[in-house]
């Protein structure tokens, strides 16, 4: 089987060592003489894999013991209801800087639940090509929180620095770039993702949050939606996406054996140099909409000089066995996602293409 040279903006690739390990165990998990996807949430066998998972989190990513980690579904998009829903409520308001799409999505959700506000966007003409700087940001010094979007994963851009709320809880959509590199979580007051980027498969939501945002949140709306649901019962309040959870804790596993976080960094560093270093050599022929500072080191998007070239390009990608190249339909252009589980030789095998298309 050749595998694939995915790109995809997510679903993404996997780490295979995680698939093949899914694979072995897929019928008979542990000696148990069945598939994880077959035991009960309640069972010791599931109970283990759920535990090991909240853990690799908690170690991956330094997780201070005042945070709940907390596994849910819905995907991000749930999350932007659910933040407002349990940490929004009258008279406060809640600030949106806008650097995206999801981030706008983010917002609106926002207005459905209660007061929210723009405290800052980069939008211009329909597009975005960086991130405002600290001094842009008009942050409300009342807010119930504010909230940012750390990769703007259609625009190609990310946050290298994270903004300064002072005692506003800092409230972040990291569905692709979590786990990217370390983070200081306590910089946070809650971050979540959707899985499908960085962590596993779609249909696990990652919530990391302040204990004392959970003990506060909202207790006027449904038991399911509320964090502190989730928080009481270890994730386990309902059945949770089981299978979902086992592939996270695979792919976590993987992250652990193959140098932790420092060296997960500089692998994505380095892939994230080695394409950017491509396009900016040909910038007659390939060009990088984002400004150097922002450029994300997740999601790199190019344009060719022409429509067509772009279509004859990603026709000609395809024949090499590389998928998911195409620009997010509302932006167009090439988009090459390099999440963590994309192997470097599979950025050598892209710029070596790149090279050859523009002779
Ligand atoms: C993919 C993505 C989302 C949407 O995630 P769902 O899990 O599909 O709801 C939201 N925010 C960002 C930054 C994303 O990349």
């Amino acid at each position: 089987m050749a595998r694939a040279i995915n790109f995809n903006a997510g679903p993404a690739a996997l780490p295979l060592e995680a698939l093949e390990r899914a694979q072995r165990e897929l019928l008979d998990f542990e000696g148990t003489g069945m598939s994880i996807m077959e035991h009960s949430h309640r069972g010791k066998a599931y109970e283990g894999v759920h535990n090991q998972a909240i853990a690799l989190v908690r170690e991956l990513l330094a997780v201070p013991d005042d945070y709940d980690v907390l596994l849910l579904q819905g995907g991000a998009s749930a999350q932007f209801a659910m933040v407002p829903m349990n940490l929004l409520s009258p008279p406060a308001s809640a600030d949106y800087v806008l650097t995206g799409a999801w981030s706008k999505k983010a917002y609106k959700e926002a207005l459905t639940i209660g007061a929210a506000r723009v405290a800052g966007t980069t939008e211009q003409d329909g597009k975005f090509a960086r991130v405002p700087s600290a001094s842009e940001l008009k942050l409300d010094p009342q807010a119930a929180y504010a909230h940012i979007t750390t990769n703007n994963t259609i625009f190609g851009t990310q946050w290298h620095e994270f903004p300064d709320t002072g005692a506003v809880p800092l409230v972040a959509d990291m569905s692709s770039d979590i786990l990217w590199r370390s983070i200081d979580v306590s910089r946070f007051g809650l971050i979540y993702a959707g899985a499908q980027k960085n962590l596993g498969p779609s249909g696990v939501t990652l919530v990391i949050v302040r204990k004392a945002l959970v003990a506060a949140g909202r207790k006027d709306i449904p038991t399911v939606f509320q964090y502190r649901t989730h928080a009481e019962n270890d994730s386990l309040y309902n059945t949770p996406p089981t299978f979902g959870i086992y592939l996270l804790r695979n792919v976590l596993d993987v992250v652990k054996n193959g140098g932790g976080m420092a060296a997960l960094e500089q692998r994505n560093r380095d892939k994230a140099a080695l394409l950017y270093a491509a396009i900016d050599e040909r910038a007659d022929f390939y060009r990088c909409p984002v400004e150097r500072g922002s450029r994300s080191v997740m999601n790199v998007v190019f344009t060719l000089p022409t429509a067509e070239l772009e279509a004859k390009f990603l026709a000609e990608a395809q024949k090499r066995n590389m998928v998911g190249l195409k620009g997010h339909r509302s932006v167009g252009g090439i988009r090459a996602s390099i999440y963590n589980a994309v192997p470097r030789e599979w950025v050598e095998a892209l710029v070596d293409f790149m090279r050859k298309f523009e002779a």
